[in-house]
């Protein structure tokens, strides 16, 4: 058996996977990272440069160790104290919520955390592949990977960390454009409409960047119900709802139950935000407990509401949507798109507003999507899909992440490959899988699954050998 995990993809979940399999593993083990994007350690949400793209969690919630919480906060001091360093502190933004740092340092701080493994003293254990695995393949004693550069790599395990695998995309209109591709923001034209699908905090990225690079003309944010998410404001400590099985029964109790509680932290002096945090640490719990025509119910009508509360924005984030929709450039409505025609230079778009009201014709000069990552049924992502073919994945609940056991030991129609996986690939067995602070905790517990697999193998494979 080949001493080797690896690890496909290098974002957040990738990075923390490797370098708690660095740790968890004995020499001669070593990790092979694969990344097939421009850098290690930045993954979809950190690769910005832009300095009003903001992380929507606290500084103090984010740092990547679970058991090292200051971690992230004492980095940011080390690089704020650094004169050296002034340009990138000042793009620190220090309000009575908290400290947000931008989206670009913290994957500096990642990409930093990665370099020291590199660095470390010893023969090297960790390897950076610069490629996209596209196959994988079961082998007696573990995995063949293979990368659109022509490599093979063999491995006895691997840990699929591929985060925010995208479908086809929408809507379908040549003048379609990515928000995660801003540099092509700059050419188009300073005044001519632009559409936004979507009113959650992509959409106030996709709002930064436009306006960041100079765009001046009208921007129309449409979503279902034309919910912008709210805002972070100082929160308060409020113990964990205790919830009783009656609560759980049905969707509507479980919102009766949870309403009862912020009336009841408002009676106290405290915020909404204090109950929706405090209940945080069992979400997974309650997503599980809830019976699956529930789940089903919450997806169908609360899930808009919830993530509002839920991802709330960096208090400068919100204030410049604020600005924008005051100055009269941006407009945020509820409604669906019912038809889209695409003509030379623009689409005309019908938009059916949500409750009354006649349907409206907007022309505009580009469409962006921003209405998040579609289900994973939806991707068309040639690992996937050549794993799914070989029956080594399928979809898990709902169809909006892989099937997986609580061991993050993937499922498909086969049984017994040596894979696993985490972060946003896991919606829907899990519901809290996305944020940094649910995915440092996944990477701990994922690397020592693995570890304590393989090792366990290898002694066998050692004694049967002598
Ligand atoms: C815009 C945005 C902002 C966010 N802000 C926050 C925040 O402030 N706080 C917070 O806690 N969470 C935030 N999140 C949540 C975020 O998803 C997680 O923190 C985390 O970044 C997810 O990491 P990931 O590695 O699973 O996925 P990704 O970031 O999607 O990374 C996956 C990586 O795998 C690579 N890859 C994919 N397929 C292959 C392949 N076949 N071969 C090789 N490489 C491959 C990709 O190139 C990519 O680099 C944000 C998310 C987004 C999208």
């Amino acid at each position: 058996m080949d001493p080797v995990i690896a690890v496909a993809g290098a974002g957040f979940s990738g990075s923390m996977a490797a370098l708690h399999l660095l740790a968890a593993l004995p020499r001669p083990w070593s990790v092979l990272l694969c990344e097939r994007g421009d850098a290690f350690g930045r993954g979809l949400a950190y690769g910005t440069q832009a300095a009003d793209h903001l992380l929507n969690l606290r500084a103090a919630t984010m740092s990547a160790f679970p058991d090292r919480p200051h971690h992230f906060s004492d980095w940011l001091a080390r690089l704020a104290g650094d004169p050296a360093e002034a340009a990138a502190a000042a793009g620190i933004r220090h309000e009575p919520a908290g400290t947000f740092a931008p989206r670009g340092l913290y994957g500096r701080y990642l990409a930093a955390l990665l370099t020291e493994a590199l660095t470390a003293a010893g023969a090297p254990r960790l390897r950076l592949v610069h490629d996209a695995i596209v196959d994988l393949e079961p082998r007696p004693g573990g995995v063949t990977l293979r990368t659109e550069g022509g490599q093979a790599f063999a491995a006895a395990g691997a840990v699929l960390a591929m985060g925010h695998v995208a479908g086809p995309g929408g809507p379908p209109s040549a003048h379609r454009l990515d928000p995660w591709a801003p540099e092509a923001f700059g050419r188009l034209h300073p005044n001519l409409p632009v559409l936004i699908v979507g009113s959650g905090l992509t959409m106030i990225d996709a709002v930064a960047s436009l306006r960041g690079q100079g765009f001046s003309g009208r921007i129309l944010a449409l979503s279902r119900r034309g919910l912008l998410p709210s805002v972070h404001a100082p929160t308060r400590p409020w113990p964990v709802p205790d919830l009783t099985p009656d609560d759980l029964a049905s969707l509507a109790r479980l919102t009766r139950r949870i309403r009862r509680e912020i009336a009841a932290a408002r009676a106290a002096g405290q915020d909404w935000r204090d109950v929706i945090d405090a209940l945080r640490p069992i979400v997974d719990y309650l997503w599980r407990a809830l019976p699956v025509a529930e789940r089903a119910r919450f997806l169908r009508h609360l899930r808009p509401f919830w993530d509002v509360h839920r991802h709330r924005a960096a208090p400068p984030s919100a204030a410049a949507i604020a600005d924008a929709i005051a100055a009269g450039q941006l407009e945020v409505r509820a409604g669906r798109i019912l038809a889209i025609a695409d003509e030379p230079g623009q689409a005309v778009v019908t938009i059916r507003p949500r409750g009354a009201g006649a349907d409206v014709t907007l022309t505009v000069q580009a469409i962006l999507d921003a209405t998040g990552i579609g289900p994973i049924r939806e991707s068309v992502d040639p690992l996937l899909c050549r794993l799914a073919a070989r029956g080594l994945v399928r979809p898990g609940p709902f169809g909006l992440g892989l099937d997986a056991g609580p061991d993050y030991r993937l499922r498909g129609a086969k049984a017994g490959g040596r894979l696993w996986t985490l972060g946003p690939l896991l919606r829907g067995t899990l519901w809290e899988c996305i944020a940094v602070p649910d995915i440092r905790n996944q990477a701990v517990e994922v690397a020592a699954l693995v570890a304590a697999e393989v090792e366990a193998d290898r002694g066998a494979c050692r004694a049967a050998v002598a």
